[in-house]
């Protein structure tokens, strides 16, 4: 595996009193696209939000070479590990071209947005097209795009994008995962969170499997592929 980006080990968190994730290890190396799959509420949503610091955790979270847990919650973002969230959370009332700028909001080197702006229309051509329509008003896969869009204006290093197949057609699906291929030739590393086990594992180097707060998988995905657990309860095999 190349260099590690993001080492987690034996991560613990929940929700208040509800502990959820329980003593998880996962490391992204850097350029990889690793896959995170698992059933509904086996906890990955809530694995993102330990790592991108949106909930308190316990155990070992290095991002680039940084012990993050004692540093404030904002220095993953600042340090370029961004989110694309499940559910987009755009803001509707405002265009897509406004979106995109917020992604920028915290960004230090203001000179470099330009570039930004180009390289994210040059991955997406549909959002510039709309630049000035309502992110409100666009098709679930425009809205996705778009969600995407806004974590590249963050000269992200680590994107961590939570379901962003949710509700999209297939032939939308297979033109994302062909930007996340693009994405990460342009040196930008990504963990994906995905019910869509095939599509998670069609554009991933390796992956893990989570099952009630725990990681009970791991591997290259042809290793994945091949293991019966995995091909009975996520393949349909
Ligand atoms: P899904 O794909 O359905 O989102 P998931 O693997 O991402 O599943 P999580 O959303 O991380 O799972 O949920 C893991 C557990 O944490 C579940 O038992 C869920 O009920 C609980 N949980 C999630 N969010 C909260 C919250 N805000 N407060 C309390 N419990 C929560």
């Amino acid at each position: 595996m190349s260099e590690t980006l993001l080492r987690i080990e034996k991560l613990s968190a929940g929700y208040g009193p509800v502990p959820v994730l329980f003593d998880v290890d996962l490391t992204v190396g850097r350029g990889e696209i690793v896959a995170l799959v698992g059933s509904n509420g086996a906890g990955k949503t809530t694995l993102l939000r330990a790592v991108s610091r949106v909930i308190k955790a316990e155990g070992t979270l290095e991002f680039d070479g940084a012990d993050l847990l004692p540093l404030p919650p904002e220095a993953a973002f600042m340090r370029g590990l961004v989110q694309v969230p499940e559910g987009r959370q755009l803001f509707g009332k405002m265009t897509v071209e406004e979106n995109l700028r917020m992604g920028a909001f915290r960004r230090k080197d203001k000179s470099g947005l330009n570039e930004s702006f180009e390289r994210v229309y040059e991955l997406f051509p549909r959002l510039k097209e709309r630049r000035r329509q309502l992110a409100g008003n666009m098709s679930g896969g425009e809205q996705q795009m778009c969600a995407m869009g806004r974590a590249l204006m963050a000269a992200p290093k680590l994107l961590l994008i939570d379901e962003m197949s949710l509700g999209l057609a297939p032939v939308v699906v297979d033109q994302l995962l062909e930007v996340l291929t693009d994405i990460r030739s342009q040196g930008v590393t990504v963990l994906l969170v995905e019910q869509d086990v095939f599509a998670a594992f069609s554009v991933a180097d390796r992956g893990y499997v989570m099952e009630t707060g725990r990681v009970v998988g791991e591997g290259s995905i042809a290793e994945l592929q091949n293991d019966p657990a995995v091909r009975e309860a996520y393949l349909g095999a």
